[in-house]
């Protein structure tokens, strides 16, 4: 097999066709600046209002509540520090979980950096976040509560509609980084209790570089980005038109095939997990092996390096990740490993595969084939599983 098996989609997905031929004429004909007074500039201020409404409905939300971003970075960043700093008034104190993505993470400590105190919630051994844990933890000076839809690496989805509802019942806000589930998983901002939620177009076969940040209508959240009016003066900078119309359809789409892409990956992910774990001793699936997006595929093997596990799956043409900070030459194993109580030995053997509505059956039987000789072969070759094999 020489064509490139791509199993990296929570990384990224290939923007469809579709959204392409929806994007291009942004580019090309219809290149005017939206806030131009000229009709000329009707056309583009057209389409990013269609792209409001089309990302707002796959939330339940009004177009008037979307906030177009850079990405799921920004929106996060956004959220955390928007709600830090217009709340400070009323508390300093801000939930989160240890297994979410960086861009909360990192926020988080910056505002602790700032005088706020932030509690960093337990997960247990699949990666669930308790709602009665968030409920102990809530304070009188709690201002927000920031848990993930779905994890990035283990695809654990978390009890968000549970969560929402708890932050309610206490006033507390409730923000979501749903930029793994937005399109992948349905989710109702009414019915969740969601006041803030981040997603990113490059995750659901739209355009990297653009995202957006529902923020519920009666919440006065500062600016984020200083300078022009664009976005109601909160998110200042001329549009990005083509990305915006580009995520409007990407989300559009993914609304429209959700259910049909939900099963059939949902039955390719199963298959590979089964024979993955049925034909490869010493490994583990991380994360729930039911309430997981169905695209997801996490596991540890155990007396593997998961750089070198990489390296060779490239070299067989399959693109992976280790789902953590260790392919960015970190030597840190995961944090979101390392929080579901895996010893560092084994959170540094760790593969994830994650397929698209392209992925096949074939592929991932080619990939299965792969992973056990490679498996074998450096398994062979480590010394740790010589001593295993000798104290068996
Ligand atoms: N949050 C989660 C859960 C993610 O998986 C990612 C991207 O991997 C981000 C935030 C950041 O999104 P972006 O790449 O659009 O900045």
């Amino acid at each position: 097999m020489n064509r490139i098996i791509y199993l990296d989609n929570a990384a990224t997905t290939r923007v469809r066709e579709e959204v392409l031929e929806e994007m291009l004429p942004f580019f090309r004909e219809t290149y005017s600046n939206p806030s131009a007074i000229y009709s000329f500039a009707g056309e583009a201020r057209k389409a990013v209002g269609i792209a409001r409404e089309r990302a707002a409905a796959l939330i339940g939300a009004k177009a008037g509540e979307i906030y177009f971003t850079a990405g799921g970075t920004e929106s996060d960043n956004w959220a955390v520090r928007a709600v830090a700093e217009s709340r400070a008034d009323k508390g300093r104190h801000i939930i989160t979980s240890r297994i979410e993505h960086h861009a909360v993470l990192h926020t988080c400590e910056y505002l602790e950096r700032q005088g706020y105190e932030v509690t960093y919630l337990d997960v247990d051994e699949e990666g669930k976040i308790s709602p009665e844990a968030v409920e102990r933890a809530i304070r009188p000076e709690t201002i927000l509560i920031s848990v993930m839809a779905a994890n990035n690496e283990i695809g654990v989805l978390e009890p968000v509609a549970r969560i929402g509802e708890i932050a309610h019942e206490r006033g507390v806000l409730f923000h979501t980084d749903a930029v793994q589930a937005y399109g992948h998983i349905p989710l109702d901002v009414e019915t969740m209790h969601i006041d803030l939620l981040s997603a990113s177009g490059h995750k659901l076969n739209g355009p990297k570089g653009v995202g957006m940040l529902y923020c519920r209508e009666n919440l006065r959240l500062g600016a984020f980005i200083h300078g022009g009016a664009q976005e109601k003066g909160r998110r200042a900078g001329t549009l990005n038109v083509p990305g915006i119309v580009g995520f409007g359809k990407a989300a559009a789409l993914a609304g429209e095939r959700m259910q049909e892409r939900y099963e059939r990956e949902e039955k390719l992910r199963d298959y590979l997990i089964d024979r993955v774990l049925a034909e490869i001793p010493y490994t583990r699936l991380n994360g729930s092996a039911k309430e997981r997006l169905s695209n997801n595929a996490h596991f540890c093997f155990r007396f593997i390096e998961g750089e070198s596990l990489l390296i060779l799956l490239d070299q067989k043409g399959v693109c992976a990740s280790s789902g953590s900070a260790c392919t960015s030459g970190a030597l840190d194993p995961s944090h979101v490993l390392l929080a579901i109580g895996l010893p560092h030995e084994m959170a540094h053997g760790s593969l994830r595969l994650t397929l698209s509505e392209e992925t096949t059956k074939e592929e991932l039987d080619y990939v299965v084939e792969s992973l056990k000789e490679i498996v074998g072969r450096l398994r062979s070759m480590s010394p740790l599983y010589e001593d295993f094999l000798k104290q068996k």
